[in-house]
């Protein structure tokens, strides 16, 4: 329990990434407001925090301005796979770019601190590497997955003027690829797709050749940089990367997910989608100094929890018949 209990808000909450947080911020003592639209979260990611008097939830698309009373903000309020951000890529822009002027406005109002969830996409296909947060990014602007990076950097934007225009509180996380339990089973991220064809013993697809890289940090980790992050003093806005250095190819992570689920599934390749970055691996130096920072879970025991996960859904889904293992 810490010291000071708060009124936070956390948009985006009924999703894979906030769901975890809320979980968090209660165990801290906090009230937790969680507002979200369910366009890719779901009820049942929070329903075990539905019985405790300081959480509350609010159906509410962030496109549209909301008038709370809060402390703090979490902004995560966005399809972050991109499959689900292809989906409608106009509303995809504009949660990111109508919900941060929005949510910014609503801290202006009440002067409360406010953090938004970036991405390493807004580094685009990074011609340096690993990527540091000075690094400014190589983004194609009218790509397939522009809606998606392009609007997350405009939020980027918007937070920085509202933080020298009207001196707001402002915190910039750029999320590197997170895994974990609650992931959607059918968002078409990498490491869900690969756990779900596993545990089916259906082929495991891979995009292109698989030498393309990802570095995979589990959320518990992820959830306790931001909470960190958000407790710093003032002066400190980020951006900050978040992310574990770890960096492995998509064809590693295939064999290390066949080798941890014992499944007989084979290994088929499928076209790399446009755009898809080859390498992509978070400088943490930043976040080692500000916030004393580092993931700890190791990505196989991470992949254990979330294969535990996935297994538990499928028998709930009645899904467990011709399963690989
Ligand atoms: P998610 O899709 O599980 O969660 C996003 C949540 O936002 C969902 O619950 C969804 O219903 C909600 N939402 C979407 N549009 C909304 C709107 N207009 N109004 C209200 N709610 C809306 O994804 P996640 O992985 O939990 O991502 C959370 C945040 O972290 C996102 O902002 C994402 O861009 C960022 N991020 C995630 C990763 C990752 O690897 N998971 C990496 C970088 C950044
Ligand atoms: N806003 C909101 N809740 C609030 C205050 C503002 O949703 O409590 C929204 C409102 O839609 C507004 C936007 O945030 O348009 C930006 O607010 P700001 O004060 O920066 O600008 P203005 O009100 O002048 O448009
Ligand atoms: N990928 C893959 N097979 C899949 C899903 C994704 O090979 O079934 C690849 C994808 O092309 C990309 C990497 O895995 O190179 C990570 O994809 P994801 O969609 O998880 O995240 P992002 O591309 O946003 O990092």
């Amino acid at each position: 329990m810490s010291a000071v209990s708060r009124r936070v808000l956390v948009t985006g909450g009924a999703g894979f990434i906030g769901s975890h947080l809320c979980e968090r911020l209660l165990d801290a003592g906090h009230d937790v407001l969680c507002v979200d639209n369910y366009f890719t979260g779901r009820r049942t990611n929070v329903e075990h925090l539905l019985g405790n008097p300081r959480f509350e939830v609010m159906r509410h698309d962030v496109t549209f301005p909301l008038y709370v009373e809060v402390d703090e903000i979490y902004n995560l309020a966005c399809p972050a796979s991109p499959v689900h951000y292809q989906h409608d890529p106009v509303q995809t822009t504009k949660t990111s770019v109508h919900g941060a002027i929005n949510m910014l406005g609503l801290a202006k109002r009440l002067r409360a601190r406010i953090l938004q969830a970036s991405t390493s996409e807004v580094y685009g296909d990074p011609s340096v590497h690993p990527q540091p947060e000075g690094y400014w990014g190589n983004v194609n602007p009218i790509g397939l997955r522009s809606c998606y990076d392009e609007g997350k950097r405009c939020a980027e934007t918007l937070f920085f003027d509202y933080h020298r225009q009207h001196r707001l509180r402002i915190k910039v996380a750029r999320i590197f690829n997170t895994y974990g339990p609650r992931m959607h089973p059918r968002d078409g991220r990498v490491v869900s797709n690969f756990i779900m064809q596993a545990l089916a013993g259906e082929p495991i697809t891979i995009y292109g050749k698989g030498s393309q890289t990802r570095s995979f940090c589990f959320v518990s980790d992820l959830v306790e940089a931001l909470i960190r992050l958000m407790e710093t003093p003032d002066d400190v806005t980020g951006p900050i990367n978040l992310g574990n250095p770890v960096e492995m190819s998509i064809r590693e992570l295939a064999e290390t997910v066949i080798e941890l689920t014992g499944s007989r599934s084979e290994l088929v390749h499928k076209p790399l989608p446009h755009d898809d970055p080859v390498q992509r691996r978070p400088d943490i130096s930043l976040a080692r100094r500000t916030i004393d920072w580092e993931p700890q879970v190791r990505l196989r025991d991470g992949l254990g929890a979330t294969i535990t996960y996935f297994a538990e859904l499928r028998r709930e889904l009645g899904l467990e018949k011709g399963a690989g293992q």
